[in-house]
This record gives structure tokens, C-alpha cells and sequence, in this order.
């Protein structure tokens, strides 16, 4: 379905620009966070916060998992939750 497709990533470059990562990934500058691979949009897989810094990660399975468990992450929230 190439329509969906093309509508996937005009959402997805949108989302990147409201980062102000759009033209970083544009132009190879963002590595995954996990394995250090350079970040496209077509391999995009997640966006965090990460100590105040925006950390991307790919979409290989292995990067996501980690992506979802990274315990450094930094929310506006103060409250541990523990
Ligand atoms: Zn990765």
C-alpha cells in the first residue's frame, strides 16, 4: 500500500521537525543511541529524552527493546516511580 506508506512518513517527518531532528537525520548526523548506527527515515524506530538530550534509536527489535527500558530516563515529573 504505497499511499499509507507515503502518508507513514509525511506523519513521521513532521513529528522529526517538531524534535528539530528532521534535518539532522536528513543529513546522517543521528546514530542510533543503542548500536550506533546512522539514523534514516526509513530505519527510524524511537525518540527519547534523555538527560535533556533527544536520544534516537533505530527500529531493529533489539534497539526498541532497549529503548523502552533505558533507566536513565528523565521526565518532567520530579516523583521517582518505584
Ligand atoms: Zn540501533
Amino acid at each position: 500500500m504505497p499511499v499509507l506508506k507515503a502518508v507513514y512518513d509525511e506523519r513521521l517527518t513532521e513529528f522529526l521537525e517538531k524534535l528539530g531532528l528532521l534535518s539532522q537525520i536528513l543529513g546522517g548526523s543521528i546514530r542510533c543511541h543503542q548500536c550506533g548506527k546512522v539514523i534514516t527515515i526509513k530505519n527510524f524506530g524511537s525518540v527519547k529524552r534523555l538527560n535533556g538530550d533527544l536520544v534516537v534509536f533505530c527500529n531493529t527489535p533489539e534497539c526498541i527493546a532497549n529503548s523502552l527500558k533505558e533507566p536513565e530516563i528523565i521526565t518532567d515529573s520530579p516523583k521517582k516511580t518505584d
